[in-house]
């Protein structure tokens, strides 16, 4: 057996199985192998029923001694309890879907259970234990794979050992050098660790060495685009003679230190001959707008035309609005593209874009379409880029000659942790807001004081303000106990009679939404109710209340976000957490955003409080989803991995060495053949 056969040469695996791995893109023997597991269950050992602690996982082997099918569940399922005895020490053991299983448990014989033990009314439980006869059970430490229905991890287990043991090692692709400098163990010994581990300490051997390698593979691409980027570079040179001071000097206000600091990087870049590629990371509300238009005014004057793409119409709306205006005195023309205009007034936007008519087009993801072109692009931005993937902004960039690029997001990041992630970017940081901005007052209350909460938004109301009400879901949930916005406005409705209160979420069609946006925009709307569609880029002065409903149920950097829609006028704003069941994740959480609203120092101690295994999810920077690889707990391994792949471009660019091959190959499958690293 060779890794490139298809799955299908495995026995036991036919067409009908293979299509469920094709779900999750595994076709080869090698793909397979390198499908690894998401945890492991340690069943080398059986423990006693009166040794066990709540919470910690275990196996337990013991007779049935009763068997009761008890009552319905709130489904409609029927729960089967039964009473299980290990040497005079007894546990329950309970099914929530128990109909089928009352039949396949025989009163009196012997199972094993695996499952994490918890007390109920003082006696030991295992809710939904994995279990078997003792003939066909499994020991050892046990894979677990993240499987979709249709494929049992018994059966992915089995193959997987076939595998192991029948299908020639896969090619290191790792060059030997690598291999000894970083002291790793070989590609064969850690995909066998990986899947079957024999001690711990061997697991992790295996893990680290898979680790290092997705990272590894993860910073050639991005070093690599930055290399092939900047290297085609012939650079666009913005005119020197264009003042940005003649711009900067009209705007209503100063510029802050930080922001004044930016404007000079990208001044410099932009003047350089060398193409710019460059990060804008700034709180919510430090100002990064203005940032861009200054050197959009750099870009058109000196003869070039500029596009900025939004993550959402409302937003590409509103800056396509602020630009317009801001831009007339100046001649500048501003141009907006988005999916729900007709297409008779997209033809005409098209084609004075392509005339030069139209100097900055502003849009969604809809200007990335082959039919928008441009006479002469020399600069494109992206807002609150963490939306986009890095191909999506490769994309943009080839409608021009290798013009400027330059992100801007107000997802804050820890600084180390940015230069790395953003390998392929330099990074501009706004840590600042413009003075003269009001604190806004956060609190958090026990679900039971909800009322209180509505009673104060009820004042702010009255006297002229508007409130967001966010939920975490859009409809009612059987399973969690959460409110929903729908729900909420219903209850919100009735109410605040003769108030208007509106409802917006991410199934609302586009048109309706934009529609509800402009109506708050305009004050129309009292409160607005909404899941977190809102939460990028809106800028509605006059909203004074944020109500987070079920706030337990957000990350901090979300809360953050959300909050950040209040406090951008003269008005106190105000923010409100309710929650419910609180967890000490979430309590930290609360006492943290009550104490501080500065995103930086939030972002660092979200990144202490997450417990292990919470990804830290790399497709909100636009980056490919990692496999084993956490960005936040492997940093140390991220930084060698870094170091190693700046060595590796130093020294081969393109990884046309042959020893290179491999790597190549996986960050070429890494990337997706759209991306920018076209070696
Ligand atoms: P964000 O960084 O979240 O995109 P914006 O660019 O939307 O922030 O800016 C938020 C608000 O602050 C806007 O109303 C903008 O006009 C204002 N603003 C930006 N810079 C300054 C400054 N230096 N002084 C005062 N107000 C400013
Ligand atoms: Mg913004």
């Amino acid at each position: 057996m060779n890794g490139k056969d298809q799955v299908t040469t495995l026995k036991g695996l036919g067409p009908k199985k293979a299509a469920v791995l094709e779900k999750l893109n595994i076709i080869k023997i090698e793909d397979l192998l390198c499908f690894f597991p998401r945890d492991y269950q340690d069943r080398r050992t059986f423990t006693s029923i009166d040794k066990l602690t709540q919470g910690r996982p275990a196996l337990v082997r013991g007779r049935v001694k009763s068997l009761v099918q008890d009552g319905y569940h709130k489904k409609g399922r029927q729960i089967l309890r039964l009473l299980i005895d290990d040497h005079g020490h007894q546990m329950e053991v309970v099914f929530f879907h128990g109909k089928y299983l009352s039949k396949v448990f025989k009163l009196g014989n012997t199972y094993d259970f695996y499952g994490v033990p918890c007390k109920n009314n003082g006696k030991m439980q295992m809710v939904h234990p994995d279990f078997s006869t003792p003939e066909n059970r499994e020991m050892g430490i046990l894979p677990i794979y993240s499987l979709t229905s249709g494929i049992s991890q018994r059966e992915i287990r089995r193959w997987q050992k076939t595998i192991i043991e029948e299908c020639e090692p896969l090619i290191d692709y790792m060059p030997s050098e690598v291999i000894e400098r970083q002291n790793l163990c070989s590609l064969e010994n850690a995909i066998n660790n990986v899947h079957f581990p024999k001690e711990k300490s061997r697991l992790l051997e295996g893990k680290y060495r898979l680790i290092f390698d997705e990272l590894l593979t993860l910073q050639l691409g991005l070093l690599g685009a930055k290399a092939t980027m900047t290297d085609k570079a012939g650079g666009i040179i913005f005119d020197k003679k264009v003042k940005i001071d003649d711009y900067i000097s009209n705007l209503p206000y100063s510029l802050t230190k930080a922001q004044k600091k930016v404007v000079k990087e990208i001044d410099e870049n932009i003047t350089s001959g060398q193409m710019m590629n460059r990060l804008v990371q700034g709180d919510v509300g430090s100002g990064k707008t203005v940032v861009a238009q200054i050197a959009l005014y750099k870009g058109i004057k000196s003869g070039f035309q500029g596009v900025l793409m939004a993550p959402t119409e409302i937003l590409a709306k509103q800056h396509y609005a602020d630009l317009k205006d801001g831009f007339k005195p100046y001649g500048i023309e501003v141009g907006l593209l988005v999916g729900s205009m007709s297409s008779k007034e997209k033809k005409t936007v098209l084609d004075e874009l392509k005339e030069g008519k139209i100097h900055i087009l502003v849009g969604t993801h809809a200007i990335i379409q082959p039919n928008v072109r441009f006479k002469n692009l020399g600069l494109v931005i992206t807002d609150e880029q963490h939306r986009f993937g890095v191909n999506q902004r490769a994309l943009l960039s080839e409608k021009g000659n290798h013009p400027h690029i330059l992100v801007m997001t107000a997802t804050p990041i820890p600084r180390t942790l940015a230069v790395i992630i953003y390998g392929d970017l330099d990074v501009s940081i706004i840590d600042e807001l413009p003075p003269g901005r009001q604190k806004i007052i956060t609190q958090t209350i026990e679900n039971s004081r909800r009322d209180q909460c509505y009673d104060f938004v009820e004042k702010e109301v009255e006297k002229g303000r508007q409130a967001y009400v966010v939920t975490p879901l859009i409809g009612e949930s059987e399973v969690l106990d959460v409110l929903s916005a729908e729900e909420v406005f219903h209850e919100l409705k009735s109410k605040f009679k003769g108030k208007s209160v509106e409802l917006i979420h991410g199934e609302i069609k586009a048109k309706e939404k934009n529609k509800i946006m402009e109506r708050f925009y305009e004050g129309e709307i009292n409160i607005l109710v909404s899941t977190v569609v809102i939460e990028v880029g809106i800028n509605v002065p006059n909203a004074t209340m944020m109500v987070i409903e079920n706030a337990e149920r957000f990350g901090l950097a979300q809360l953050h976000q959300l909050r950040g829609r209040v406090g951008r006028g003269s008005y106190q704003s105000y923010c409100i957490l309710v929650s419910k069941n609180n967890t000490e994740v979430a309590k930290a959480r609360s006492k943290i955003m009550v104490e501080s609203q500065d995103g930086f120092y939030i972002a660092e101690k979200d990144l202490e409080i997450r417990g292990p295994g919470e990804l830290f999810g790399t497709r909100q920077h636009g980056i490919p989803d990692l496999n084993l690889a956490d960005l936040v707990k492997h940093i140390d391994i991220l930084t060698k991995a870094r170091d190693e792949a700046m060595a590796i471009i130093k020294a081969d660019p393109l990884l046309k060495d042959k020893k290179h091959e491999g790597l190549k190959d996986k960050v070429e499958n890494f990337f997706g053949e759209d991306f920018a690293f076209k070696l």
